[in-house]
């Protein structure tokens, strides 16, 4: 072990696994020095009917990938990420797609290895990664907001992650962009996750067909059948409702923002999730929207950015991070 500039006692040489679970998809990643991703592998979390199966899966997965290193390969430490994850309790509180109810995986993933393990909200560890490895490295102040199915989100002030009484803060999708608007999967109207979220932008679509008479190929595809990829890929041919959308998604994206810099003061917001794969069809609106909506001082200092790492990898190098950081300190104290 070393000690670092900031007094935190971390392992050296040994491995990490950083665990990412997704709603859908469970990815795994050894992690060595200096955030390296030396082998990864994923699942279905969905093939697993209780938490107890899942785990016993997610622990041979591990054990095999550090199986497959060469020696002296030593786990050290298991970090998870997942939506609606406690890091105080260490509970993951009822997940998205999966019956498991409020289960302790902390608990459960320690009783298969005895050793530090940790877990978090999946954007906090984003966060986390862009902060140690990417993007946002060596900022302290910093928003990420990923743009998946929903809209998640992770905010870093004065060097840290910040968790909340409940360890429920940064839902930012669940901010109030319309008095009257769309209806929320949370029973609210008017998130911004019903605007500006891979979900949000398909309801947009459909919003703009019903309004307006042009052509688009759009007309063809079924709410179902449609993603959020066709219709950036229909944008960047020409297609009139696909660009219209993109603007509006990217306008809302662009207010929400400016409330987000006046809350918080951030250095940068860092964009990810598969809907900014639109570029800058997208980030040109909001980048607009940004300045017309933000205070002066903001739009002079906040940097808007998008993550360039693969889907996932920010999770994972931030989650083994997490367990690199706090499963010393809890070991030693
Ligand atoms: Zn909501």
């Amino acid at each position: 072990m070393r000690e670092t500039e900031s007094g935190i006692r971390e392992f050296e040489g040994d491995l990490i696994a950083g665990v990412d679970i997704g709603g859908t998809n469970t990815a795994v990643g050894i992690v060595g020095d200096e955030g390296r991703l030396l082998s990864r592998s994923a699942f279905p979390t969905t093939d697993h009917e209780t938490a107890g199966e899942f785990v016993r899966h997610l622990a041979k997965t591990i054990r095999q990938l550090v199986g497959e290193l060469p020696p002296p390969a030593r786990l050290c430490g298991v970090g998870m990420a997942a939506p609606a994850a406690n890091w105080r309790t260490g509970t993951v509180e009822s997940p998205a797609n999966l019956r498991w109810g409020t289960v302790d995986l902390v608990s459960m993933v320690r009783g298969e290895f005895g050793l530090p393990v940790t877990i978090s909200n999946d954007a906090n560890a984003a966060l986390l990664g862009e902060m140690t490895y990417g993007v946002a490295r060596g900022m302290s102040n910093a928003i990420l907001i990923t743009l998946g199915t929903g809209l998640g989100a992770g905010i870093a002030v004065d060097g840290a992650i910040v968790q909340g009484e409940n360890g429920a803060a940064g839902e930012f999708g669940h901010m109030n962009m319309e008095l009257h608007g769309r209806q929320c999967g949370c029973g609210q109207r008017g998130c911004a996750e019903a605007y500006v979220s891979a979900t949000g932008f398909k309801r947009t679509v459909f919003a703009l067909l019903a309004e307006r008479l042009e052509e688009s190929e759009l007309r063809q595809t079924s709410f179902g059948a449609l993603t959020a990829d066709r219709v950036s890929a229909l944008a960047r041919t020409g297609d009139v409702i696909a660009l219209a959308a993109l603007e509006v998604t990217g306008r809302y994206l662009g207010r929400l923002m400016a409330n987000l810099a006046a809350a918080f003061d951030p250095e940068a917001i860092i964009l990810g999730g598969g809907l900014v794969g639109a570029g800058d069809l997208l980030m040109e609106p909001a980048r607009r929207a940004f300045m017309e909506s933000a205070l002066k001082r903001y739009t002079a200092t906040v940097r808007i950015l998008v993550s360039p790492s693969n889907e996932g990898q920010m999770a994972i190098l931030g989650a083994s991070r997490c367990a690199r950081q706090t499963g010393v300190t809890a070991e030693a104290s």
